[in-house]
């Protein structure tokens, strides 16, 4: 158990499956950060859930990259890099701009499955590196306040990774996919933020990633069923 963030089993309503069991958090500790919370989700599915290393349930869906994911991944590259954020990319990822927003995620096969998926064990291929969002998913659903804060963090460390991938452009990387980002993005978009110059999750709060509001209802006190 993750002693700065309780998990816990609550009753929900799928808008599917009628009333459901989900699950909930409570954040104890104030200093609880991003790799807390994958610990603590990491635990509750050891207790309460059968072993997922990945299926073609859920590893079809998008599943957006993020900055902090980089290091992970890039340690898996053959060869290093002066550019990670864009070699890593240019390996698991796959760059969309949709009117100068930019989204990066995992690669996916003709199929929409993920490229890591090995379909015939259905395993993860890269499972002990897989991205956040991927670490922060179970069978299981969500609720209202986990399901913000996996959003808020997810969406933070995107915008990083494309400020990222700016600045590499800027220092001499190649066009990624031939497209050279700065002509179809605008630096200003990308502004630094709770993941900037943090490449591991342990040094990224929680607090830094939401909003006060947001913040007050995660620490309050809940309780499971
Ligand atoms: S969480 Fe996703 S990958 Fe794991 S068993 Fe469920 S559907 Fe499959
Ligand atoms: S990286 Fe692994 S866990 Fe994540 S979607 Fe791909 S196969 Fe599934």
């Amino acid at each position: 158990m993750n002693e700065k963030i309780d998990v816990f089993i609550i009753n929900t309503e799928d808008p599917f499956l009628g009333d459901v069991l989900g699950c909930d958090i409570r954040i104890i500790d104030p200093q609880a950060t991003v790799a807390d919370l994958m610990d603590a989700l990491d635990g509750f599915a050891a207790d309460h859930l059968a072993d997922c290393k990945g299926c073609d349930g859920c590893c079809q869906e998008r599943a957006p990259l993020l900055s902090a994911d980089v290091p992970a991944l890039a340690r898996m590259l053959p060869c290093d890099t002066a550019w990670p954020a864009h070699a890593v990319v240019a390996s698991f990822g796959l760059l969309r701009i949709d009117d100068g927003v930019s989204d990066v995620m995992l690669r996916r096969d003709a199929d929409g499955v993920c490229a890591q998926l090995d379909l015939e064990n259905r395993c993860c291929t890269i499972w002990p590196q897989r991205p956040f969002v991927c670490r922060s998913h179970f069978c299981l659903p969500r609720s209202f306040l986990l399901e913000q804060l996996r959003q808020d963090i997810a969406n933070l460390g995107l915008n990083e990774l494309t400020r990222l991938l700016l600045a590499e452009e800027a220092n001499g990387a190649p066009p990624l996919d031939g497209v050279w980002l700065s002509e179809r993005l605008k630096g200003d978009d990308y502004q630094p933020n709770a993941f900037s110059g943090k490449s591991d999750y342990h040094d990224i709060l929680l607090k830094d990633c939401v909003d006060l509001e947001l913040w007050k209802e995660l620490c309050s006190e809940r309780k499971g069923c």
